[in-house]
């Protein structure tokens, strides 16, 4: 049981309870029950950087969560109380330890949204007079965007740094941008619509060398690719369970023990005074599982959904129809793919594919009708914007469903092409 807690001697009353959970996972009888559902349905689901579905193994082991150890974790006064607390900094513990952090680094949040807003709001709140400066890029997720918005029309001045074609920013840009009243920059790690993964160590190091506090956006890579935030200039990142088969509802916050930050929600004092409210124990639990199921097989993980991305560009290939990748060609995202089919509607594609959930823009934005703001930055056309979608795929896609999917793609997108042609005539 070892494997999914660390466990005390004497810590009884825990110990059987984690006994009690290593026997459900070995019963499972959701797992079976998940996967028949996934392989009967007609649906094929291809939009895991948007969520992905809970791991039935992550399932079972929060569901007891809610019903019998389910006190709240500030109630010391009794074991529920006591029980929920263990699990809240063994969770912790697990977190911080793959990170490379101590303990009270890491804030349990709502998820990555909240601890973004944390973190760029907090510092906002705490500086000093002489620093009103923040860099970021033009192709961050919209939770960092609307803050820095925020906080703008507040006073602070913000850059937004241009990127590459593929999604790079530039290192000589970042040097450039840095002022002396520069108080943050924020990175995201690996882009959710493109799948640019930004060097972060190199960015890090100029922002150790300046003395500036580095925030990244790592929704899309915590526990996907590696990261140690003692060896990197990272001074706060910010995390999300459902990217990794964990609860919705879910995050959390490192913050370098010398950053100082104001605290956005006020209350009882929870997380080091930074983030009151009762603990979501079910969701941390499940974050800091899904965590460690991540680490455990990250590299095989990895090599699977790169393999998958692969075979659908192979399908495309196969097809001849006038298609090309958005982002960077190598050392993408794991699993993400996002292409431009030329001359072809993603609107009425998407909307002629009802069974295979892909996306059109980004996820947190596809309800504005717009080209996406990473595909404008990175040099499309609005033509080519509106001819992208992205596809996602994760632990539970199959060899099939990928041939399926990219079948009836190319099938409905010749379609499309065809009576263009005809309507043109
Ligand atoms: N940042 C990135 C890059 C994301 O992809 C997302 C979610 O789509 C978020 C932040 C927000 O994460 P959460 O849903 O945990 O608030």
């Amino acid at each position: 049981m070892g494997f999914y807690f660390e466990t005390t001697p004497d810590d009884n009353q825990y110990y059987y309870f984690c006994i009690y959970i290593a026997n459900i996972i070995s019963l499972s009888p959701n797992y079976s029950k998940f996967m028949l559902n996934l392989s009967m349905s007609d649906r094929i689901y291809l939009d895991y950087n948007a969520t992905t579905p809970i791991d039935p193994k992550i399932e079972e082991i929060i569901s007891p969560l809610y019903s019998i150890s389910f006190g709240n974790a500030a109630s010391s006064t009794h074991h529920y109380g006591q029980d929920a607390k263990k699990l809240v900094e063994r969770a912790r513990l697990q977190v911080a330890s793959g990170l490379g952090c101590e303990l009270d680094e890491i804030i349990f949040t709502s998820g990555a949204t909240e601890s973004i807003n944390m973190a760029i709001k907090g510092i906002v709140s705490a500086r000093p007079n002489n620093k009103n400066h923040i860099i970021t890029t033009k192709t961050e997720h919209k939770a960092v965007l609307d803050s820095c918005e925020f906080v703008r029309s507040s006073g602070v001045d913000i850059d937004y740094l241009p990127v590459d074609k593929s999604g790079y920013v530039s290192m000589i840009d970042l040097q450039d941008a840095i002022r002396s009243d520069t108080m943050l920059v924020i990175i995201l790690h690996g882009n959710n619509e493109i799948g640019t993964v930004q060097p972060i160590m190199d960015i890090g190091q100029i922002c150790l060398e300046n003395n500036i506090p580095m925030l990244v956006d790592a929704a899309q890579t915590f526990g996907k690719l590696p990261i140690n935030v003692k060896d990197s200039g990272i001074a706060m990142l910010a995390g999300s369970s459902h990217k990794i088969y964990g609860p919705k509802g879910s995050g959390f916050l490192y913050k370098r023990g010398d950053i100082h930050i104001d605290p956005l929600i006020h209350g009882g004092g929870h997380e080091m005074g930074l983030r009151s409210g009762t603990h979501n124990v079910a969701g941390i639990v499940g974050l800091a599982v899904a965590y460690r199921l991540m680490l455990t097989d990250q590299e095989k993980e990895k090599k699977k959904l790169d393999n998958h991305v692969q075979d659908f560009i192979n399908e495309l290939q196969k097809s001849k129809l006038k298609y090309y990748i958005n982002g960077p060609k190598e050392e993408r995202l794991p699993g993400n793919l996002n292409i431009c089919l030329k001359g072809i509607d993603a609107d009425w594609l998407t909307s002629m594919i009802p069974n295979i959930a892909v996306a059109r823009g980004s996820a947190c934005t596809s309800e504005t009708i717009q080209p996406s703001h990473v595909l404008r930055a990175i040099g499309l056309s609005d033509e080519d914007a509106n001819s992208s979608i992205r596809i996602s795929f994760g632990r539970f896609t199959t060899k099939q469903e990928i041939k399926k999917a990219s079948n009836i793609l190319i099938e409905k997108s010749k379609m499309y092409l065809t009576k263009k042609e005809s309507l043109a005539i």
